[in-house]
């Protein structure tokens, strides 16, 4: 049986990536990875048009969360103050890797899963202390898709820059590249990119890269990657079968149609689970049009515990994922992402109608 990862990372892979994960035995000293890390580079700016003489894509090894922390403790730095939102994990997150690398900074808090308060945020920025804003695009914790455009708009009235974690967006959902607010993204390979799991990247304004002393960390120092790149070298040792996996990855994207194909697919598969969902009796937690098109989450059936839930999946062929925190015992979470094919689509609502009838 296909076993099919319905968790948001590491995804399923389409035959071809995993192929090209395992190609030759490489040295990162050698031509042929430096060729496959800078089309990586020149591949990940154009996902999203990108311009190279205004954005740099720096790939770090690690997962998503290393580029959280690479964006935050290399591009904030002196008198820079940063207003985070936190509205589920990962915005919480955001705010823990301030705390531990001494960042001044806010956090507007609301619960997990709810609404930004757009009011609240202008009225933040509007007194004048932030350089920055930090927020999570796609909160993974309950699917929500925070709204990165008015975001940088508002920040676009203030003066103040805008970082975004889009580890589980990008690829898959509209980033407002064209906002000169928006000053850099974090993001992985393993997420919608249909890559492998170990390599992560930051997407950032040229004019941030600069070196800048001191340094609040030796691995995770955006400048020293970007400048090893651009030397067509690299600082330390990479994950080489991650780069010639997220190679094909984005190879394969591109020729699908680009994010917005990607997008389509996705919304596509979400929308069926959903139905398939619905008529089993199992409700989405968000109201419709709140989710992004990646992951959605559902209210675990009052009778089922998640347990139940996850071995039912699994026992099919499908891994799905639960809440996190206080949510655990309410919530379980699907995810979209991934080589999942029409097949695939109808052995999963063969399965929901098993395993809730
Ligand atoms: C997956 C994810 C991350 C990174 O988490 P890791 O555990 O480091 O892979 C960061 N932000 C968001 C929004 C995510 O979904």
């Amino acid at each position: 049986m296909k076993e099919i990862l319905l968790n948001p990372g590491p995804v399923t892979l389409s035959p071809g990536v995993r192929a090209a994960a395992i190609r030759s035995d490489l040295c990162h000293r050698e031509p042929e990875f430096i060729a496959a890390q800078s089309a990586v580079i020149s591949g990940l700016l154009d996902v999203y048009g990108c311009d190279p003489g205004a954005w740099t894509a720096v790939t770090l090894g690690g997962s998503g969360t290393i580029a959280m922390e690479a964006m935050l403790s290399s591009l904030v730095h002196g008198d820079d103050r940063v207003l985070i939102i936190d509205n589920g994990v990962y915005g919480q997150r955001l705010a823990q890797i301030a705390d531990i690398h001494g960042i001044p900074h806010e956090t507007e808090r609301f619960p997990w899963g709810h609404e930004i308060d757009i009011q609240r945020i202008n009225e933040q920025l509007s007194r004048g202390t932030y350089t920055y804003l930090a927020v999570v695009h796609h909160e993974t914790t309950t699917g929500r898709l925070n709204s990165l455009a008015v975001l940088a708009g508002i920040c676009l009235q203030h003066g103040v820059r805008l970082l975004a974690d889009t580890v589980s967006s990008f690829g898959a959902e509209e980033i407002p590249f064209r906002h000169e607010s928006l000053a850099a993204c974090a993001g992985t390979a393993n997420k919608c990119l249909h890559g492998l799991p170990g390599l992560a990247f930051v997407i950032v304004r040229n004019d941030l890269l600069a070196q800048r002393q001191p340094q609040r960390s030796l691995y995770m120092n955006l400048a020293t990657w970007a400048d090893k790149q651009r030397q067509s070298s690299t600082p330390f040792t990479p994950p080489v079968p991650a780069v010639l996996a997220l190679q094909q990855a984005l190879e394969e994207l591109s020729s699908h149609g680009g994010w917005t194909a990607r997008r389509a697919r996705y919304l596509y598969l979400a929308n069926a689970v959903e139905a398939a969902l619905a008529n089993a009796g199992v409700e989405p937690w968000l109201a419709t049009g709140e989710s992004s098109c990646v992951l959605r989450s559902y209210r675990l059936p009052s009778e089922m515990s998640y347990q139940e839930v996850h071995a039912g999946f699994k026992r099919n062929g499908f891994t799905i994922y639960g809440g996190q925190g206080n949510l655990s015992q309410h919530m379980f979470r699907i995810s979209t992402m991934g080589d999942i094919n029409d097949l695939d689509l109808v052995r999963l609502t063969e399965a929901i109608r098993e395993i809730f009838q």
